[in-house]
């Protein structure tokens, strides 16, 4: 079990890192910008058709920036800081196109289902939908 000890700690280091505050945020960068593979993998098992929900561009927002401070703060590594520097552009742009075509859906006043943008008649009842139960979000 000697080496599982030197595995785990050695040399005052835990799995191999020398950690500090920046290895923390670098770290956490990377554990939630992995997640959110699992987050969309997980959305299309889930629907049976490839989808990429808001979730995935929140994880991928938040961890571009904690790699970016990463990189900026502690690396000082050019390649690294333009790797992530301009990443967060089209994060924000889809989570601003995600909200309005989530804003845009409407909702069956007959089964309350959100039905998608410019549908003339709900997808699980069948009722005519008016321009007016256009849901407000
Ligand atoms: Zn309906």
């Amino acid at each position: 079990m000697d080496w599982l000890t030197h595995l785990i700690w050695y040399d005052g280091k835990f799995l191999g890192v020398d950690w500090s505050i920046w290895k923390v945020i670098g770290w956490l960068g990377n554990v939630v910008f992995a997640s959110r593979f699992f987050v969309q993998w997980y959305a299309t098992e889930k629907l049976k058709r490839v989808v990429v929900p808001a979730g995935f561009w929140w994880l991928s927002l938040a961890g571009s920036l904690l790699l970016l401070s990463y990189a900026l703060f502690y690396r000082g590594d050019s390649v690294f800081i333009f790797a992530y520097a301009f990443t967060w552009i089209p994060y924000i742009r889809n989570l601003i196109i995600h909200h309005r075509h989530a804003a845009a859906h409407l909702d069956c006043l007959a089964c309350g289902n959100s039905c998608a943008p410019h549908s003339n008649f709900c997808c699980s009842c069948g009722a005519k939908l008016a321009p007016s139960e256009k849901a407000a979000v």
